[in-house]
């Protein structure tokens, strides 16, 4: 694997392989990179002539600098893990080459309702600072296909939204969530839960479970009041349990049974914040 950390050389790397007619699967990442992450890196692989993964913690994506700080970080286990997985670029760029004039982020990314509800709405800025950071990655390296987790649901939307608006001939590629034995989506923050927090942890992913299994037609108001308590009692601290449309994340009061729904919850569990999604239906 080739370790890049300069644009101007990235660039230069790609430039010549497009020359000769290769096509660029694209895996950015925060790095602390678990089998989630490899497996868009193996499904890039099968599709793809070559694949990039950048490892870079975006600062301008953390509405909360205690969560930014305390972001993990294990640059050698990732080389390792990329390495076997086969990847062909890593790209590691410092903040001084991905944001050269500085990181306020001038340009305002029109996103919609999509930047308002949920994670916009607990996270407010979030998604600008994800725009920013996924369109100047997009812009270095001009991946044919670019691969994402459905276990950010809305951020494959977000991305959807601005890549569709800046870079219409990109694909986008999304992979299913990867999970423990226990249910509990993997995710770098997973890294930070103590062993009695990692064990209440899957009871995000039990309350989705018992969501999918009890909904039905008509009014869905106090099947997610009933999870939200249940993960209150459970010693979380609840952002919200939500259920909407799959296709537009229009927020549904009631189900016409019919539609395809994604149901999401975030909540903290001390101060780490975990967010998951199971689809019903599709
Ligand atoms: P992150 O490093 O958390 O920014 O994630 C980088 C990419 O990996 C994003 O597209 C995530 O949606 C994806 N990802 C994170 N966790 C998982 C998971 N458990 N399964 C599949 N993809 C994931």
């Amino acid at each position: 694997m080739i370790i890049l950390k300069k644009v101007a050389d990235i660039k230069l790397f790609i430039s010549n392989t497009k020359e000769k007619g290769m096509a660029t699967g694209f895996v950015p990442t925060m790095g602390a990179l678990h089998a989630g992450h490899i497996s868009l890196i193996t499904k890039a692989k099968t599709e793809t002539d070559q694949v990039v993964c950048s490892i870079f913690v975006n600062p301008t994506q953390f509405n909360d600098p205690k969560d930014f700080e305390k972001y993990p970080v294990t640059i050698e286990q990732d080389i390792y893990q990329l390495e076997k997985a086969g990847c062909d670029i890593l790209f590691l760029p410092g903040v001084d080459e991905m944001y050269p004039t500085g990181l306020k982020n001038s340009r305002h990314f029109e996103l919609g309702f999509l930047d308002t509800i949920l994670e916009a709405k607990f996270r407010p800025g979030h998604f600008q600072g994800v725009c920013q950071v996924v369109d100047r990655l997009l812009e270095i390296i001009l991946p044919e296909k670019l691969y994402l987790g459905q276990k950010d649901f809305q951020q494959c939307m977000v991305i959807k939204k601005m890549a569709n608006a800046n870079y219409p001939s990109l694909q986008i590629v999304i992979c299913p969530t990867k999970r423990e034995k226990d249910g509990l989506a993997m995710s770098s923050r997973n890294m930070r839960l103590s062993g009695t927090e990692r064990k209440q942890a899957a009871k995000i992913a039990a309350a989705l479970e018992l969501v999918k299994k009890n909904i039905s037609a008509g009014d869905v108001r106090e099947l997610k009041l009933n999870t939200t308590q249940y993960l209150n009692s459970n010693g979380f601290k609840v952002d919200y349990v939500e259920i909407a449309d799959a296709n537009t994340l229009q927020l549904l009061d009631f189900w016409n049974g019919n539609q395809v729904i994604v149901i999401l919850i975030a909540a903290f569990l001390n101060d780490v914040r975990l967010i998951d999604n199971m689809m019903v239906g599709g």
